[in-house]
């Protein structure tokens, strides 16, 4: 990789960011043999906060993108769900053993490196430590972008997957002032975990936190990824989040969860989540984004991996069939990204105002609990087995609903589960 500030190097598709919607991104648009270069402000291993936790969606993706966990030291495949409702109820909502994973918890410093590490190996450049500043032009001939510690880049189309403050989106002047997110969400990791929570991932949804929820995901050897999310305007503002944070953890159900020798580890972290995808600018021009950067979580639970992975490749694949048109390969991608999200998205919003009360949440939790088939397959749409709106979306029917084996991934899905 050049060095000069002045080197000018060209290539199909510029990738600025390097998460999990760039690497999908990357890995489609290289598979279709384009020339793809991927840059990263960051160099890998890279933190980023966030619950770390997989969906069956995010898996499936990974499944699809040929994706090998056995690349994450502390890849922890889990099936032991337990949900805990306002009103003091705790509940066992296994997924299914011995099919396969349908959900995993791995921390993103090693997740997001086990990534760029598979497009490295399948031949996709990537520059890291350099700083996507701006776009200096944009016409029918490519678009021109400044990029400090690498130079001058000219691609044909840039896809923007630099996350919830995109400075790629800013640089076009697209940025909504004031926007700070739908969610905001807080997160630390702790060890010497004795009590359930060890070997459960729970989900607590405390009456003040509604619409939001406080979640343990268990890493291996007593380690937990613990945290908290809340919707903005609700009953905490962000601000109020460092004090609240000692509260949630004295609170009796978590504390007798986690266990008397629990140690917290480190510094804790809290970062906005951008939850509005019908809304969102998703092209412009040679410019498609993706991910955080397309504000693509689930605006129910704020995950976001998975559709950022599958927004990445999304915008890779419509790059690779519709090449050699810009016009054609903005709409290609509008309208996966509609036909995939948009429908999920309203119907996540409807959700979500049901959980905004603690009578909502209770009888929602009610119901998924009622018997043993709404507590399965409960948790598998909660954890994206299907699309959220499946059932108002009959061109996403198929004959397996809700049936399929989990994600087979290579050599670690087979390893330990917790359960
Ligand atoms: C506390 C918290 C908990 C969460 N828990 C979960 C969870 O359990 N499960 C889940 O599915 N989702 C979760 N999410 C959401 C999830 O973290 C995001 O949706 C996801 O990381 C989005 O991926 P991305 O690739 O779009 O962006 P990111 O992962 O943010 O990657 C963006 C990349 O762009 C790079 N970049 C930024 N600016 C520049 C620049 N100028 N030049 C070059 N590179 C640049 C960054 O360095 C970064 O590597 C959580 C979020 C938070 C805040």
């Amino acid at each position: 990789m050049p060095d000069s500030q002045s080197a000018t190097l060209t290539c199909d598709v510029l990738v600025v960011g390097a998460g999990p919607a760039g690497i999908a991104a990357a890995l489609e648009a290289h598979n279709a043999g384009r020339d793809v270069l991927v840059i990263d402000k960051a160099t890998f291993p890279r933190d980023k906060c966030c619950g770390d936790g997989l969906t069956t969606g995010a898996l499936r993706v990974l499944e699809s993108l040929g994706f090998d966990p056995s690349r994450v030291a502390s890849w922890t495949p889990t099936t032991n769900v337990w949900l805990r409702s306002p009103s003091g109820r705790e509940m066992s909502m296994p997924l299914p053993e011995g099919r396969g994973t349908f959900a995993a918890i791995a921390p993103r410093i090693e997740f997001d490196d086990a990534l760029v590490r598979t497009a490295i190996d399948r031949g996709v450049r990537i520059a890291q430590g350099v700083t996507f500043t701006r776009i200096a032009e944009s016409n029918d001939s490519g678009v021109t972008v400044e990029v400090d510690g690498l130079g001058t880049v000219h691609a044909q189309y840039v896809v923007a997957a630099d996350g919830m403050w995109s400075p790629v989106r800013k640089s076009l002047g697209l940025s909504t002032p004031g926007y700070l997110g739908e969610w905001h969400a807080f997160r630390q990791y702790a060890s010497n975990v004795t009590g359930p929570a060890k070997d459960r991932l729970i989900v607590w949804f405390d009456e003040d936190l509604l619409p939001g929820y406080a979640w343990s995901f268990p890493l291996r050897n007593g380690r937990v990824n613990i945290g908290f999310g809340i919707l903005r305007g609700g009953r905490h503002s962000v601000q109020d989040m460092n004090a609240l944070w000692p509260d949630i953890l004295s609170r009796p159900h978590v504390r007798a969860a986690l266990g008397e020798t629990v140690t917290l580890e480190g510094r804790h972290t809290a970062w906005p989540i951008p939850a509005r995808v019908t809304s969102a600018t998703l092209t412009h021009d040679r410019v498609l984004f993706v991910g955080d950067a397309a504000c693509a979580t689930d605006t129910l639970t704020g995950e976001g991996i998975g559709q950022a992975l599958a927004s990445g490749q999304l915008a890779g694949r419509a790059i690779a069939a519709e090449f050699t048109s810009a016009s054609r390969v903005a709409r290609t991608y509008r309208r996966s990204m509609k036909s995939t999200f948009f429908a999920d998205h309203r119907m996540s919003v409807v959700l979500g105002a049901i959980l905004r009360s603690s009578l909502g949440a209770r009888g929602a939790l009610r119901l998924a609990n009622s018997n043993d088939w709404t507590r399965r397959n409960f948790v598998r749409w909660m954890f994206e087995d299907e699309p959220r709106a499946a059932i108002f979306t009959p061109s996403r029917w198929h004959r397996g609903f809700l049936k399929r084996p989990g994600v087979e991934l290579g050599s670690a899905s087979n390893g330990t589960v917790v359960s």
